[in-house]
């Protein structure tokens, strides 16, 4: 039996000339999953799984879009690995690069120098906003945020921030208090460490029709930072996502991020965008914020940038970037040669495999069949995307939007139990979060984005 009770079936056979497709054959957890997870749960602590994720995927293999569990169960990979498969799982030129490195050189301090560290970031460079020249590594999105954080702080001489509901920074301490929902941030006993304005999401806009979201959610901002009478600031950054992951796949109306970019200018404050999860071709332009041609002062990067290994970067301006003295911001591994070589090659794939291109492409298409596939589906309330990044609002209710977590989850098992991985986010965990490697191959897209649709309109 399978976690929701039906027999496991195989869902689709895989393609002699293609990539396995979603197949589930053992029922999960089959006896060598059960035994991996027998074992993890006398040795590993709570905190990592999410009760909805729960008997976890064991995984013992995993290529471009498809992992594979010790029983021989294919997965295909919508949820992206937390979206950072962007070049899918275990990229031969990554497993290359890896390889000719690691029996060269993997660890050396970060106040040593390496030619593959400078190589890396040269590529990030060339990527990068315009303007955006200089580059400080790291090892994870939370640490990255962090440090842009400490970078704005250090810089203005100013500690508040403006952050936003629904946010998403990472788990880190710097960073924790910065999280725009209250769940993320209660397990460190913090308190709010940014000022919360409602980031601006048409679909809930609290303040009445979500087609005024984008002034009024900058309304807010400037109330915060001119009128005395708010009570916030002095005021060191305003960090952002250009679109919001975690929150649900929240993309802004035009005209929000520029004018972000215009009253940071106008008061000091350090714009910084948050492109750990939106950025590196995931949403069909190499940096979401390109779709409204602005460029913060800082940016963070992380997840697919390292092509499946730890990796992050801040990157930004010089007259910002020069400001620490020599030794104030160093850690034992400020990414390291191996991770590098990888990231390297993530970025070379990038570029050379077209993916930006492809992830608006094949992105666009995908959203246009799941919005007629789903249109008259009474409980999905909205299907919105940008490349290969799509969020579809599960609803009990689709006049009063109700948000409908626990059929979110019940949807997301019943895929888990088909072989397809579904991502989830939302400010009530009711959005199902598409964000599968750029590199997917259509014909697997196509076989588990109709197991999706089925399983949405199916599940009770
Ligand atoms: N920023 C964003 C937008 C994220 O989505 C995440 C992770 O989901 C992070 C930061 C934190 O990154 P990490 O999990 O690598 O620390």
């Amino acid at each position: 039996m399978t976690a929701t009770g039906e027999p496991a079936t195989a869902t689709s056979a895989p393609d002699p000339g293609g990539p396995p497709g979603p197949s589930v054959t053992v029922p999960y957890p089959g006896p060598r999953a059960a035994r991996i997870i027998e074992r993890m749960r006398a040795v590993e602590a709570a905190g990592p799984r999410t009760g909805a994720d729960d008997p976890p995927l064991v995984v013992e293999t995993a290529a471009g879009s498809t992992l594979t569990d010790p029983d021989g169960n294919h997965f295909i990979d919508l949820a992206g690995s937390f979206a950072a498969a962007t070049i899918g799982h275990v990229h031969p030129a990554v497993v290359t690069a890896v390889r000719d490195q690691v029996g060269r050189l993997s660890h050396v301090s970060s106040a040593s120098m390496s030619e593959v560290r400078v190589a890396f970031e040269e590529a990030l460079v060339a990527i990068a906003p315009a303007g955006l020249d200089r580059v400080l590594l790291g090892l994870s999105g939370s640490d990255a945020n962090d440090t842009a954080v400490k970078l704005a702080r250090t810089l203005t001489g100013r500690h508040e921030v403006i952050a936003f509901s629904g946010g998403y920074f990472g788990r880190g301490s710097g960073v924790i208090g910065l999280n725009g929902k209250a769940r993320m941030r209660a397990a460190a006993g913090r308190d709010a460490d940014a000022h919360f304005l409602p980031y601006p999401y048409p679909y809930r806009w609290p303040l009445g029709a979500g087609d005024g979201a984008g002034e009024m959610a900058l309304a807010l901002v400037r109330h915060a930072l001119e009128d005395p009478a708010s009570g916030i600031g002095p005021v060191a950054a305003v960090v952002v996502e250009p679109v919001q992951g975690n929150g649900g796949v929240i993309i802004p109306p035009d005209g929000f991020l520029a004018g972000l970019r215009e009253l940071c200018d106008r008061h000091g404050a350090v714009l910084i965008f948050d492109e750990v999860q939106c950025g590196f071709g995931r949403t069909g332009r190499t940096w979401a914020a390109e779709h409204w041609n602005v460029v913060p002062d800082l940016m963070t990067a992380g997840k697919g940038i390292g092509g499946g290994l730890a990796l992050s970067a801040v990157v930004g301006r010089q007259a910002f970037m020069a400001h620490w003295s020599p030794g104030t911001h160093t850690s034992t591994f400020m990414g390291d040669a191996v991770n590098l070589a990888a990231g390297l090659a993530a970025i070379g794939v990038l570029r050379d495999e077209g993916l930006v291109g492809r992830s608006a492409t094949v992105g666009g298409r995908l959203l246009e069949q799941l919005r007629a596939a789903l249109a008259d589906d009474a409980h999905v309330g909205e299907v919105r995307g940008l490349g290969l990044f799509v969020g579809i609002e599960i609803v009990a209710d689709r006049d009063d939007r109700t948000a409908d977590p626990d059929r979110t989850a019940r949807i997301r098992r019943a895929a888990f139990d088909r072989g397809v991985l579904l991502g989830s986010g939302g400010y009530h965990e009711n959005v199902i979060k598409l964000c599968p490697p750029l590199t997917i191959d259509e014909g697997l897209l196509d076989t588990a984005i109709e197991l999706t649709i089925e399983t949405i309109r199916g599940t009770p």
